[in-house]
């Protein structure tokens, strides 16, 4: 444990909530490291990284795509990955819907909720997403799952911001689940903000400086 800091990390999450461990832009060795210390879900963003990842490491990893979705590249995925956080159009709900029964799996997925106060993230807004969720056409997929809600906070120290945009989804998704009782997961929390995102009923958390370091990009 010289370099994967996980058990501290795990330390402060609660048992009922989940631990994607985000390995972006980290080798493989790491990945190693910490599966061999019992972390069994990693999180990536970027399609063709998680990919290779995926082939050089143990099969019983648990692959989360969490990045932003390019609908050209779901194809490389679609024979393993468990769980897409980032779906925000219907579009790519088709395609991965498409993907996936070439491989006559159900792809779980998330659809995501802009709640940051920021152009540069992505997202659904509630109205959307709500419309999705009772659509006739998502009923005709048949090789996706939505299986919950995520989120991106604003990146700022105004911890009273990150409370109410965390809130903000927490309310709606609690909403959702009273006429959609399939929707389980609410993936809310990152490094700088994880503990804020449980207090308001996050039960995953996408956690990777915490865990692997500071990513060099430049690397
Ligand atoms: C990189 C990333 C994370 C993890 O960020 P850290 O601050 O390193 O914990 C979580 N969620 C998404 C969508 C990411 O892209």
């Amino acid at each position: 444990m010289i370099k994967v800091n996980l058990t501290e990390v795990q330390k402060t999450i609660p048992s009922h909530v989940n631990l994607v461990a985000v390995s972006k832009t980290k080798p493989v060795s790491d990945i190693q490291e910490a599966y061999d210390a019992g972390q069994k879900v990693f999180g990536e963003n970027k399609i063709q990284e998680m990919v290779s990842k995926y082939d050089a490491l143990p099969k019983d990893i648990e692959w989360h795509m969490i990045g932003h979705l390019q609908r050209n590249k779901v194809k490389h995925m679609a024979h393993f990955v468990s769980l897409i956080h980032g779906v925000d159009s219907f579009k790519t709900l088709i395609e991965i819907n498409k993907q996936a029964e070439k491989y006559s799996r159900i792809i779980n997925c998330l659809l995501q909720a802009k709640i940051a106060n920021e152009d540069s993230k992505f997202g659904l807004s509630f109205t959307e997403i709500e419309t999705i969720l009772n659509s006739n056409e998502l009923k005709s997929l048949k090789n996706v799952h939505v299986s919950g809600l995520m989120g991106m906070s604003t990146f700022t120290d105004n911890k009273l911001q990150i409370l109410n945009e965390f809130e903000s989804l927490q309310r709606f998704y609690l909403k959702m689940h009273k006429t959609h009782p399939n929707l389980k997961i609410l993936s809310m929390g990152m490094s700088g903000d994880y503990q804020l995102a449980i207090e308001k009923g996050s039960n995953m958390v996408r956690i990777g400086s915490s865990i692997f370091g500071v990513r060099n990009y430049n690397a």
